[in-house]
């Protein structure tokens, strides 16, 4: 068998699929399923985090994100043989097995089994759940903050392909601005939706701060249902004592906002310092997107007890 290496070495010892602990080297597919199971395919990223005090490796809103992979694959019509909280077990189950003591990254996914031959997959197909984790440190805390360009893609809509499933294929189009944007110079790429209003990033939610509100685009405005934009909305109102609103925002606004960061499960919380050439408020990280980012570090680790019941234990 050729060997199979990530590109850092990084991986786990053992991964979850069907049901069963696999050796990571021996979780192979045939070639030739690389490109419908992309295409057939959803998923999950979801972090744990490693609390040295409490000598405990904690999963983020765990529930949420599989609720999410579970509605995923309803809405993307792929067969899911799991519940969410079978899949909050294996989740667990593969964590234990690998011994983790440091932060982990975490990718369920659902996909389309076997050598198939036609490339539109039926809503009865089997489909295969695999879940990989891998070691992963947190964001950096030190950010100078990201250059973003507004991209000359709008956001796919729901109305064509629903940004509210995470599949696989919907980061096409996140590929192509992302590598549009850096190609101009910029650092990443920020979408407007069809109505002409601002989206999100390329794998984040966006919020801006204006007049002492944290002000994020609805739902509708053809965004994940993201769970650190819910986890930011929260602790901005309930920690910081923040008003917030959901609502749409226009592109210029984001010029003439105090902050603005995006949101997600990998960035956790990046500042956006520069949007289309122009400054965001003083051009650095700003104080609120500053103490949400540590408010959030705590929240993870389990610092802040309020929020423990977004923590799912492993040992
Ligand atoms: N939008 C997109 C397109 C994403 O890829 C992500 C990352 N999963 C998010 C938003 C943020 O979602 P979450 O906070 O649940 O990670």
């Amino acid at each position: 068998m050729p060997s199979i290496a990530t590109p850092d070495g990084n991986h786990a010892e053992v991964l979850w699929r069907n049901g069963e602990l696999v050796p990571w080297q021996e979780a192979t597919t045939h070639v030739r399923s690389v490109g419908h199971a992309s295409v057939s395919a959803v998923f999950e990223g979801v972090r744990a985090y490693w609390a040295p005090r409490d000598q405990q490796l904690f999963v983020f809103r765990l529930t949420e994100h599989l609720d999410r992979l579970v509605e995923s694959a309803r809405l993307a019509r792929l067969h899911m043989n799991w519940t969410t909280p079978e899949l909050a077990e294996a989740v667990l189950t593969v964590l234990r097995a690998n011994s983790y003591r440091a932060d982990t990254y975490i990718r369920p996914w659902t996909f389309v089994a076997g050598v198939v031959s036609e490339l539109i997959t039926s809503a009865d197909a089997p489909t295969e759940t695999v879940i990989d984790t891998w070691p992963s440190p947190p964001a950096p805390t030190e950010v100078t903050g990201a250059r973003v360009a507004t991209s000359s893609w709008r956001r796919i809509s729901d109305q064509q392909m629903s940004p509210r499933i995470k599949a696989f294929a919907n980061y096409h189009q996140a590929r192509i601005a992302a590598a549009e944007a850096r190609q101009a110079g910029y650092d990443l790429p920020l979408f407007l939706n069809e109505r002409g209003h601002v989206s999100e990033g390329s794998g984040a939610c966006i919020a801006l701060m204006r007049r002492g509100c944290m002000v994020t685009p609805p739902l509708s405005a053809g965004v994940l249902d993201s769970i650190t934009r819910d986890t930011m909305l929260t602790l901005a109102a309930e920690h910081l004592g923040m008003r917030t609103v959901e609502r749409d925002i226009d592109r210029a606004e984001l010029a003439v906002a105090d902050e603005a960061f995006f949101l997600g499960t990998g960035w956790e919380l990046l500042p956006i310092t520069e949007v289309d050439g122009l400054l965001v408020g003083s051009g650095k990280p700003g104080p609120v997107g500053t103490e949400l980012a540590q408010a959030y570090r705590r929240v993870v680790r389990g610092e802040m007890a309020d929020y423990s019941y977004w923590l799912t234990p492993v040992r």
